[in-house]
């Protein structure tokens, strides 16, 4: 009898310039839809597609809030590979790494609409569909069937594993935090509240956009 069990494990990557619930709430629904042992949160380094940010946090603070919003979730961790890196971080290298490293685990790679719209300008799609399956959320109320159709075209393209996500959709983005806070409004709600307290106290966001 084969008694060894494939660990599951989510991967919630993203700038998180802040996180907040929008990716938590995908992070717990993945949890709970897909059954997991746990779900990572990968904060990246230097995104190749937004290296011309100017009114961001810094990696140290970005990293820092991650930790907050998650640690009272046993079912979460951080994981700062992506960041310790340095220079550009890609989700490939980061996946293949994952798994030399650990070789009884499944992974389910975590992204809302827009992302899976777009995953085709991603660097080296086919090897991330060789390491790991995807979970799609709903974002920017984009109709399940453009979503299915994308599905469709990814799996074609590379022989993806991927699967619908339920989520509500979530109307948060930290582009739209970020410019909340540079209009002196608040965010409370919108992120966790000892994120809300570390984002003040550490006056983030507060510079205008240049
Ligand atoms: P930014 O506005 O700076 O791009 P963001 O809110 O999109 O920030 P990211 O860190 O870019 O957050 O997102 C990480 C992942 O989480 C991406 O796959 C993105 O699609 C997903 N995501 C973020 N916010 C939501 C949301 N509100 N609903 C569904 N998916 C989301
Ligand atoms: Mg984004």
């Amino acid at each position: 009898m084969n008694d060894t069990k494939r660990r599951r494990v989510g991967i919630m990557g993203g700038t998180f310039d802040p996180i907040h619930i929008g990716h938590l709430i995908l992070a717990e629904c993945a949890y709970e839809q897909f059954r997991l042992d746990t779900v990572l949160f990968l904060p990246s380094g230097n995104p190749p597609h937004k290296t011309d940010r100017t009114d961001g946090a810094t990696d140290a603070e970005r990293l820092e809030m991650v930790a907050l919003a998650i640690r009272d979730n046993p079912h979460f961790s951080l994981d700062s590979e992506e960041m310790q890196r340095g220079g550009y971080s890609y989700t490939s290298d980061t996946l293949v790494s994952l798994r030399k490293r650990h070789p009884d685990t499944d992974y389910f790679f975590i992204i809302g609409a827009d992302s899976l719209l777009s995953f085709d300008t991603w660097h080296e799609p086919e090897i991330i569909c060789r390491n790991c399956a995807l979970l799609a959320a709903a974002r920017d109320r984009l109709p399940v069937s453009a979503m299915e159709e994308k599905i469709g075209e990814l799996k074609k393209l590379y022989g993806a594993e991927i699967h619908l996500l339920y989520t509500p959709n979530i109307d948060i983005s930290s582009t739209d935090l970020r410019f909340r806070r540079q209009e002196g409004r608040s965010l409370r709600y919108y992120v966790p509240d000892a994120v809300l307290q570390y984002i003040e106290q550490k006056e983030i966001y507060r510079d205008p956009v240049l």
